[in-house]
């Protein structure tokens, strides 16, 4: 009987440490998110990152042991570059983001950063060198300056607004009535989908990592929103090895290689000239989505 009582009482305590703002929902996600079997190597060492190359060597995963997401993917990102990966929705593109973070192993081939194999590696050392800039973003019932210091506790004041500047929204906070400390989330300033996606670049340019993963990080915005977030993600991923994962492929032209991922594997590589003359996937993709735009559907 105590067996079955435990996940209730487990339940029971993660609500009351919820309602009262002990956990906040991202290190909740995380540890709903980390199957217990990522575990440190026990000889593992910090990863050293001499420039951030990126490499996904024949990588085979499914969540299921039945269901194969990624079947065999390569690719390589070299040190500052910026990889493209597009390809229709339920593709695995964020499952690539996942693996590289490590929240689960692959079930064949190997994921490295510089050369390492990240599962040789501690955890901690492995996410310290790597910002993701997702969807959407979740604020914290909090100041607007905690939720852009958040994971970097020890930033300043002067690093922290130096941060809301590099995200644009250094201007947006000085018209706030209690600038920096102004609450916001729930319970306080609610901020458009936009000023929440500059809250979180200005908390990746505190982290400051040389390994960038942009996962749709402006789908849930209006094109001339995305247009401008768009100019400052460029901006930053200027110095790093960037993976920009994209719905709407005007965001991608500029990348140094796109890859295609369909059916679990890489179905065409190459820039966006070079994908465009091939007449395939990336081409019909193209096709369809300036179609789209004429119709002013997009
Ligand atoms: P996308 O290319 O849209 O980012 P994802 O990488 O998120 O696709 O997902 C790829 C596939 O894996 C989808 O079919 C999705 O339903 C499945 N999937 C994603 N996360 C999980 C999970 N935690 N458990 C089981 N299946 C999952
Ligand atoms: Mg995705």
């Amino acid at each position: 009987l105590a067996q079955l009582f435990r996940p209730l009482d487990m339940l029971g305590m993660v609500y009351r440490m919820i309602r009262q703002g002990l956990i906040d929902m991202e290190a909740m996600f995380r540890l709903i998110d980390t199957p217990p079997e990522i575990r440190d190597a026990d000889d593992a060492g910090p990863l050293i990152v001499t420039g951030g190359a990126v490499t996904f060597e024949n990588v085979v995963f499914g969540y299921e042991p039945d269901r194969t997401i990624l079947n065999g993917v390569s690719f390589a990102v070299g040190a500052g570059e910026t990889l493209a990966i597009v390809g229709p929705s339920g593709a695995g593109k964020s499952t690539i983001a996942r693996l590289l973070f490590r929240f689960y192993d692959p079930q064949g081939g190997r994921v490295t950063i510089d050369g390492q194999d990240i599962k040789a590696v501690t955890q901690k050392s492995l996410r310290a060198e790597i910002g993701i800039v997702p969807q959407d973003t979740v604020l914290f019932n909090d100041s607007i300056g905690y939720n852009i210091a958040y994971g970097r506790a020890d930033a300043s004041a002067e690093e922290i607004a130096a941060a809301a500047e590099g995200a644009a929204i250094d201007g947006f906070i000085a018209l706030l009535p209690q600038g920096y400390e102004t609450e916001v989330g729930e319970r306080g300033l609610k901020l458009s989908g936009g000023e929440k996606q500059r809250v979180a670049i200005a908390r990746t340019l505190l982290k400051n990592p040389p390994i960038l993963i942009l996962d749709e990080a402006t789908s849930a915005l209006d094109s001339r929103t995305e247009a401008a977030i768009q100019a400052t993600l460029d901006r930053i991923a200027e110095r790093r090895t960037t993976l920009v994962i994209a719905h709407r492929l005007s965001t991608v032209v500029n990348a140094d290689r796109i890859i295609v991922l369909e059916k679990g594997r890489v179905a065409e590589t190459g820039t966006h000239e070079q994908l465009l003359a091939m007449r395939g996937l990336y081409a019909d993709m193209w096709a369809r989505q300036q179609a789209e735009k004429e119709e002013g559907t997009v």
